[in-house]
């Protein structure tokens, strides 16, 4: 199998984990700003093109502010994000608010931020007419339905309980026009880590069609059309990572085919990836604190599905890598595990690597999306800490480690009857 590489060498983890344990995720900046740009890049020829992080894949402030710092706006779905966004100055239409499921009171939040609200279903008009002022700018998101086919990660698009059917778009915005909003966007959220850039541009097509047709049946001109996120992570060292050039180029040909023609430009087109911008540039970095033999073989860490779900939750493949091994014959086939009292607490099944002993650093890769983020305290194993890097060597921590303080601050134990034993 080719290997994948390492922005960093065994020198840098050495003196990170001299005061940081194991396990920890580190990201990499450079990586992330250069992503960011890259993406800006491919879309310059679209005037007012904005990408919004989809905070839910890696929630650290820092990171978010980063992001910002590369012109990103935020994709928020929760209050917690909305505060994260409140909290680093990240306001107005910089801030979409993609929600399902949705109460009053998230709206509100949302709303007082000034936020682009993406509406799921025309249900919430509703809500929106019980706030103290409209939103400014409404969009809804599109579910095609059964004329396409999603992908693992986010399903089939006819099973999917996001978004709205064609009807119900153009029954929204002639309501939400009909109501005194003025400012208009239309969303849809279909294929996620997805490496295609045809699927890609499937969604572009499918948007483009629909502004036109929801021009021409309601009279409704949207300004912004977000292509949703959804650009995938080479996660296995055989796949390559999505030419984005040539995804802006072809976004840029439907446009120049569709909307143009139809009268609708110009538009802001927008996108909302999360995954992509974070994912590969982040590295959960473990150690081997145990090797064990019955009818496979095991090779135990310190991190554990706490630090990293996707491979328990979907199978998902993460790479990994023994530092200072890696040119070394990958001579061994073995489970890479964790501790947790579940069996699917395993990061590699089936995997080759290098001949391992008991603290050799275990690299697992593209861990910066969905991984921190999905943490959990289960089995009483805590979330760690997030440090990053930059390419002088710098390392700073930007989330330390939960303790077992946090993990009891929810219960007062001086309530707890003290038990009674003979
Ligand atoms: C998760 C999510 C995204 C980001 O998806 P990625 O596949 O990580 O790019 C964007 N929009 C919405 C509404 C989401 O829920």
């Amino acid at each position: 199998m080719p290997a994948k590489t390492l922005p960093f060498d065994r020198t840098l983890i050495d003196r990170i984990a001299a005061d940081h344990p194991t396990p920890f995720v580190i990201y990499h900046e450079d990586g992330i700003r250069k992503r960011a740009r890259d993406l800006n890049a491919a879309f310059a020829w679209n005037e007012g093109f904005q990408q919004y992080f989809a905070v839910k894949a890696t929630p650290n402030p820092h990171i978010v502010a980063m992001l910002a710092e590369e012109g990103s706006g935020a994709d928020c779905s929760s209050v917690a994000e909305l505060i994260t966004c409140r909290r680093l100055g990240i306001t107005g239409h910089d801030v979409m608010f993609t929600s399902n499921n949705t109460t009053l009171e998230e709206f509100e939040i949302a709303n007082d931020l000034g936020a682009i609200i993406n509406l799921d279903t025309p249900h919430h008009i509703e809500q929106l007419q019980q706030l103290d002022h409209l939103p400014e700018m409404v969009s809804f998101r599109f579910n095609p339905g059964p004329e396409r086919q999603g992908n693992v990660i986010i399903g089939d698009p006819k099973e999917a309980k996001f978004g709205c059917t064609r009807e119900q778009i153009f029954e929204g915005y002639a309501k939400c026009a009909e109501i005194g909003i003025t400012r208009f966007g239309l969303h849809a959220m279909v294929v996620s880590n997805e490496l295609n850039v045809d699927a890609l541009l499937q969604t572009a097509e499918m948007l483009f069609d629909l502004a036109i047709q929801i021009h021409e049946r309601t009279g409704v001109k949207v300004e912004c059309i977000n292509l949703g996120g959804g650009i995938g992570v080479a996660y296995r060292p055989e796949q390559s990572e999505i030419d984005l050039q040539a995804f802006g180029s072809g976004v840029q040909s439907l446009y120049e085919s569709k909307l143009v023609p139809a009268g609708l430009a110009p538009v802001r087109l927008m996108m909302e990836n999360g995954r992509a911008m974070t994912g590969p540039y982040g590295f959960l970095i473990s150690k081997v604190i145990n090797q064990k033999s019955s009818y496979k073989n095991y090779v135990g860490v310190d991190a554990c599905m706490s630090n990293l779900m996707r491979p328990g939750m979907y199978g998902a493949y993460h790479h990994i890598s023994v530092l200072g091994k890696t040119s070394e014959p990958e001579s061994q086939l073995v489970d890479v595990v964790g501790s947790l009292c579940e069996n699917n607490d395993k990061f590699a099944i089936d995997r080759h690597l290098p001949e391992t002993e008991v603290g050799d650093i275990v690299v697992i890769h593209d861990a910066g999306a969905h991984g921190h983020s999905m943490g959990f305290q289960y089995n009483g194993r805590l979330r760690s800490a997030e440090l990053i890097f930059n390419d002088a060597g710098e390392f700073r921590q930007i989330r330390r480690a939960e303790t077992f303080d946090d993990y009891f601050a929810t219960v007062d134990f001086s309530s707890v009857p003290v038990l009674a034993r003979t």
